[in-house]
């Protein structure tokens, strides 16, 4: 995993922080994007030049896991942390499926004490 880290280029890296513990269920570290610019909904951002910016995690996946991605599925982050990129903690899911999780983890933080949603 973490010579998957090595593997980020070095601008982008720079942006980025482990987390102090590893995924208590995916068993390694978030990387945290801490600078730069993100979505309004707190999603890193990246420019690949100067007239493309994309949101962080998914070209992270796409370089270190799948160039082939199709556009019409999203990444969901299994470790429900919006600024973590580790492309190892998400997963490609239909726009229907991502909502049917978000959905789910949301009763779940509303009816179980305990659970909490990361951003
Ligand atoms: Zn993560």
């Amino acid at each position: 995993m973490l010579l998957a880290f090595e593997l980020v280029p070095a601008a982008i890296r720079e942006r980025l922080e482990l987390s102090e513990e590893p995924h208590p269920v995916l068993k390694t570290h978030c990387w945290l994007c801490c600078s730069g610019r993100f979505t309004p909904n707190g999603y890193a951002r990246h420019r690949v030049h100067a007239k493309l910016e994309v949101v962080l995690h998914r070209f992270l996946y796409k370089l270190l896991i799948d160039p082939t991605l199709p556009n019409v599925l999203l990444l969901d982050h299994l470790c429900c942390v919006r600024k973590c990129v580790n492309p190892f903690h998400l997963e490609p899911v239909t726009h229907a499926e991502n909502t049917r999780r978000g959905n789910a983890l949301l009763f779940q933080a509303k009816t179980a004490p305990g659970i909490s949603v990361h951003t």
